[in-house]
């Protein structure tokens, strides 16, 4: 008699509950058309190009965000072991996990050169793209790096885009014009890897740059709380019943320590100034619910908050933490300048006396007047009242040559 095999219960197919974070924030930058948003694209089989969009509408322009897993094949070798896909495209087999990065994709047109440094904030690393098929560097780009550099982003890997519209030759011409505008500028041995974005070119060799150059760094996961908002939302459908209503929710990145729910926060310097205390009721990011969130990619923050404070990105800018993390807020700032030199434009730099200049605190942009200046170091007296981290470096552009123009960086006294 064979013996029966007892019947295994039936184990009901739990959904997963909670999700997984992205661990690490790469921005994606450069000039405008230099093709950013095909590029992540092709990295990330996902379209950020919500801007054009957003300016037709005339509303505020939001930075892209793009989530993606890198995998690795451990039967390939080289460059083609590395994909964006859970499946070796070489060779058919399982590849293994590395990580899942979010991208953050910056606007290049100069007008909103105060949203990309407030990405900036944001950024772990970069992509700066290059286009090979134009002379290196256009302003966009040398403005961009000028903005990396000033966030601290030492990790960056170019993507010399667009090699399929130029021949062999004037690709290592305009290569050796990456490298040397890349020295100038105080990056030196930066890696730059040829792609054609439109068909995703050497997509394999970029991500296994990516994964070299470009390491998750450490985000003092005990320190308390400070989180940078990008967005903010009022998630409610029109009409609906009181008794159904939610909280605000708020969209952005942590910089440093974690969020739970029902961890109580602060929000500084608050909409119309008013500081905000509030509850976390719940957390997730772009793939679903998260129990607990750390630094990488966007995290949506409920909160207990009227939602129409919240409402059209009112929240951008604005910092959450903690009394322990969060400094008072403040309108008059002392700082230690830094001019920043140009190759391309040359334009007038200095600060002045009774000028007006804009300032990007973390992801916040502020209205000043310069009220007192001198060779390295300034007053400035703000509209509204921004937050100051310890040792933060703070973006200062001013209009030169008809438009606002990144010219030096400020660190408070
Ligand atoms: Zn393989």
């Amino acid at each position: 008699m064979t013996e029966k095999k007892q019947a295994k219960p039936v184990k009901a197919k739990k959904e997963k509950e909670f999700t997984e974070q992205a661990e690490i924030n790469i921005g994606m930058v450069g000039h405008v058309d230099h093709g950013k948003t095909s590029l992540t694209q092709a990295l990330t089989g996902k379209w950020t190009d919500t801007h054009s969009e957003e300016l037709k509408r005339g509303i505020s322009i939001r930075l892209g965000y793009a989530d993606v897993i890198f995998y690795k094949c451990e039967h390939c070798r080289g460059s083609q072991a590395y994909t964006n896909k859970p499946v070796c495209p070489t060779c058919g087999k399982k590849a293994k996990k590395l990580r899942k990065v979010s991208f953050v994709d910056a606007p290049g047109h100069e007008t909103l050169m105060t949203t990309m440094l407030s990405g900036a904030a944001l950024m772990n690393g970069a992509v700066l793209v290059i286009a090979a098929n134009e002379k290196c560097p256009q302003p966009q780009t040398e403005e961009h790096l000028m903005a990396l550099k000033m966030a601290g982003i030492g990790n960056i890997v170019v993507a010399q885009n667009k090699v399929d519209l130029v021949d062999k030759k004037e690709a290592i011409e305009n290569m050796k014009h990456i490298k040397a505008f890349l020295e100038k500028n105080g990056y030196k041995d930066v890696p730059i890897i040829p792609i054609a974005a439109n068909f995703a070119g050497n997509v394999d060799m970029l991500i296994e740059q990516l994964e070299k150059s470009i390491p998750t760094p450490n985000f003092g996961l005990n320190k308390p709380l400070l989180m940078y908002c990008a967005r903010s939302f009022d998630i409610n459908k029109p009409g609906a019943k009181s008794s159904e209503l939610k909280g605000g929710v708020i969209g952005g990145t942590i910089i440093q320590g974690k969020a739970k729910i029902g961890d109580r926060v602060l929000i500084r310097p608050g909409p119309e100034e008013k500081e905000l205390a509030t509850e976390i009721v719940s957390l997730s990011c772009s793939s679903g619910k998260l129990k607990e969130a750390i630094a990488g990619g966007l995290v949506a923050v409920g909160t207990t908050l009227d939602s129409s404070l919240t409402q059209n990105d009112r929240m951008r800018g604005q910092v959450i933490g903690n009394e322990k993390s969060l400094p008072k807020a403040t309108t008059e700032l002392n700082l230690e300048l830094n001019y920043i030199q140009r190759l391309v434009t040359n334009v007038e730099s200095k600060l002045n006396s009774n000028e007006s200049a804009v300032l990007t605190v973390g992801t916040m942009a502020a209205v000043g007047l310069v009220t007192s200046a001198q060779k390295d170091k300034a007053k400035i007296s703000l509209k509204n009242k921004v937050i100051v981290l310890p040792g933060q470096k703070i973006a200062i552009s001013k209009k030169a040559g008809g438009r606002w123009q990144l010219v030096a960086y400020g660190i408070s006294k």
